[in-house]
């Protein structure tokens, strides 16, 4: 039997030659590197982003560019520490010029993650943004209460049946507030709520 450790080695390694979208041709052309999540393997509380930026192609590190110095801001506003959580994103490839996720590289790409949190078995999945929040709430058969994310942000979905026992939190994506400063304060707002869960 494979530890989590070896899982999410195979998951790695498998990403690293998929060529299932385009994305992989743009890794290479650029030498980028894809961004497969960072955290503690057992974490209470995962994020789910969009897709790597530029920095995040360039390290293979997911929010470590601007948009996340805020994500690491809005955690120490909760109290939380980085390294206890795990991050990840719906795309492990940075989309050309940070263009929108297509539904196929979606498709393609999401059977990682799935297996990810699979893996981690989180109480918490916190989704970052609307790409992140309407696959969750696909995935989570929460379809029917999606709504915009200005309604539904910081707001807690649980899912409780014989498979699953998790809690889904909405929120802005945290680079809202590099081109609205006043976002910050609705995302601090917001992030209290995973104080009980950390
Ligand atoms: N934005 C995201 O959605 N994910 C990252 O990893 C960085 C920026």
């Amino acid at each position: 039997m494979e530890n989590i450790e070896e899982k999410l080695k195979k998951i790695k390694n498998e990403v690293l030659s998929c060529k299932k979208c385009s994305l992989y041709e743009e890794r290479i052309t650029n030498k980028f590197y894809p961004v497969i999540g960072e955290g503690n393997h057992q974490a209470k509380i995962l994020f789910v982003g969009e897709a790597p930026g530029l920095q995040e192609a360039k390290t293979g590190r997911p929010f470590c560019g601007a948009a996340g110095k805020v994500l690491s801001e809005l955690l120490d506003s909760a109290d939380i520490k980085r390294e206890n959580v795990y991050i990840a994103n719906i795309l492990k490839d940075r989309p050309p010029g940070n263009r929108n996720p297509q539904p196929e590289e979606i498709k393609a790409c999401t059977p990682y993650l799935d297996r990810q949190i699979e893996i981690i078995k989180p109480k918490v999945i916190c989704a970052l943004g609307n790409y992140s929040t309407a696959f969750i709430f696909e995935k989570y058969r929460l379809k029917d209460q999606i709504q915009g994310i200005s309604k539904i942000h910081g707001k807690i979905f649980e899912v409780n049946n014989i498979f699953t026992n998790i809690k889904i939190i909405p929120f802005y994506h945290p680079a809202v507030v590099l081109y609205n400063v006043n976002m910050k304060e609705i995302l601090q707002k917001d992030f209290q709520i995973l104080k009980k869960f950390k």
